[in-house]
């Protein structure tokens, strides 16, 4: 059925040409109700996705923690059509093959690469949920239950960092946009203008996660100054050496901004002197912006609340529930001391939407955000935090600090291993010197035999340029014999490539 064009220019009123119209309106909705499957079709869908998710479930012990992808399957992606309709099968077939078999396996209990999390599978239902119902989360009067829901949310994540009354913040696709979100509300709260951002300085070290240059630049500051405040011996930001910084800087005529610290780093797992940072960033004047993509809800064991002391003093922490909290990817949050602040830098009047502030009981995070219509994402978190109750996460979270101790434990008894340090979370940086050659060369071969072995997965990193293989655990689904495995895997294949 073709849509005829000449109906927008007929002159309507016609009895004879309503006749028409209305037979082609009707001709065509027999056709577009197809995208509203009745109760037998849904149900026959849901069974083979049932299925097919449970197959997926079968296999994850088996499947390898990285595979290549199949030679054979490269080219149906590409060479496939969207004109027609497939049958169900066939498609769950080629996400199997196409999607599910390929690449990190970042479901399986034996990926330590870069930072694991896995997955939980109430999220899926939560999003399963979220989407048929499609409530329109971005405002309160729109989606009430839905925006109280995200508000409780934030709430408690408020109430973790240990932030007073009338601090919010809003849940957001991940990391990065969280950290751009903090750093639009810290630049819009100085209210600087663009001809002094070359003298705006911003302090960091050099293990501060990359998404927060990436993020300067996303919102027009890469003039900005980012100063590289030096290390301790255990990768933390020197405090003495950020004073004397920022004193320099503010000599020179430099406006000193931002100090970006964190809660456990990518790379090696270490964490900024929080507490310390805070009482600069007090006597100073600046933002202080709490980095705790990766580290964050250790908060809820008493290592981490030890370790991130001085984190409810901070203006604004972004979070991962899709790293310490075990979400499906797509979840982070920013939360900001001070809601106004974020209010200030995203709310935005229009006249289309002057029907919603007839019921503002409730912030709406179109008005905290950059985000207008989006992903109803407080269900998949609120959904296994219901479920679960909060003590299962605690007690995986402190499982994955003790399984971080004894892999370096382990680890160390190998006398060709050396260890960046002694895990303050839940990663471990460590190389291996081989009896003779470049170590560089010998640790890059190493992670490419361990991951083509595929049994285990790891990602690396470069300290003073030097390389070094980094094992992160923080599935929930790894336990003991997962890092066993690791441990006996890494040793094997490191001793055998070292013999040859
Ligand atoms: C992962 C990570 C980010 C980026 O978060 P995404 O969710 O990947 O966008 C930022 N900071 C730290 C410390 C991280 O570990």
């Amino acid at each position: 059925m073709v849509y005829k064009s000449e109906f927008h220019h007929v002159v309507l009123g016609s009895e004879a040409v309503m006749h028409l119209l209305i037979e082609e309106i009707n001709k065509l909705e027999i056709e577009s109700r197809l995208l509203d499957p009745p109760k037998g079709l849904r149900n026959d869908w849901n069974k083979a996705v049932v299925a097919h998710v449970e197959s997926f479930f079968d296999s994850l012990e088996t499947q390898k923690a990285y595979q290549y992808e199949d030679p054979l399957q490269k080219n149906r992606i590409d060479q496939s059509s969207f004109e027609n309709p497939a049958p169900f099968e066939d498609v769950l077939l080629q996400i199997k093959h196409q999607i599910d078999n390929t690449g990190i396996n970042t479901t399986s209990s034996r990926y330590f690469g870069f930072i694991p999390g896995g997955g939980l599978y109430p999220s899926a239902l939560g999003d399963y949920i979220a989407a048929v119902s499609n409530r329109f989360s971005g405002n309160f009067y729109c989606a009430p239950g839905a925006v109280r829901i995200e508000n409780k949310l934030l709430h408690w994540l408020s109430e973790l960092i240990g932030y007073p009354k009338g601090s919010s913040g809003n849940l957001t696709p991940g990391g990065s946009i969280a950290n751009m979100v903090a750093l639009i509300s810290a630049r819009e709260s100085f209210k600087f203008k663009a001809k002094d951002f070359h003298k705006i300085v911003i302090y960091l070290t050099q293990h501060t996660h990359f998404s927060v240059e990436k993020a300067l630049k996303i919102i027009g500051m890469r003039e900005a100054i980012l100063r590289d405040v030096a290390v301790d011996e255990h990768y933390s930001m020197r405090a003495e050496i950020l004073k004397e910084q920022i004193k320099k800087d503010r000599e020179e005529g430099l406006i000193p901004w931002l100090i970006i610290a964190s809660a456990g780093t990518t790379d090696v797992g270490s964490v900024d002197p929080i507490d310390k940072l805070s009482v600069i960033a007090e006597e100073n004047a600046l933002w202080l912006h709490i980095d705790a993509a990766y580290g964050g809800f250790f908060m809820l064991t008493e290592i981490g609340k030890k370790l991130f002391s001085g984190i409810e003093k901070s203006h604004s922490v972004t979070l991962d529930p899709h790293k310490s909290l075990f979400l499906p990817y797509g979840s982070g949050a920013l939360i900001v001391r001070d809601h106004s602040k974020l209010q200030a830098a995203f709310s935005q009047k229009a006249n289309c939407m002057e029907i919603c502030e007839t019921i503002v009981s409730e912030l709406s995070p179109c008005d905290l955000s950059p985000e207008l219509t989006r992903h109803f994402r407080a269900m998949r978190l609120w959904l296994p935090l219901q479920l679960f109750g909060v003590n299962p996460f605690r007690a995986a979270l402190n499982e994955k600090l003790l399984l971080a101790q004894y892999f370096f434990e382990k680890i160390t008894q190998i006398p060709q291993i050396q260890v960046v340090s002694r895990p303050a979370l839940s990663i471990v940086a460590f190389r291996y010197l081989p009896k003779k050659g470049d170590p560089n060369r010998f640790n890059e071969a190493l992670i490419k035999a361990i991951n083509d072995d595929g049994r285990i997965y790891l990602s690396s990193t470069k300290i003073n340029g030097n390389f070094y293989l980094r094992f992160a655990i923080l599935s929930f689904r790894t336990h003991l014999q997962d890092v066993d495995l690791a441990l006996n895997t890494i040793r094997e294949i490191a001793q055998t490539k070292d013999n040859k």
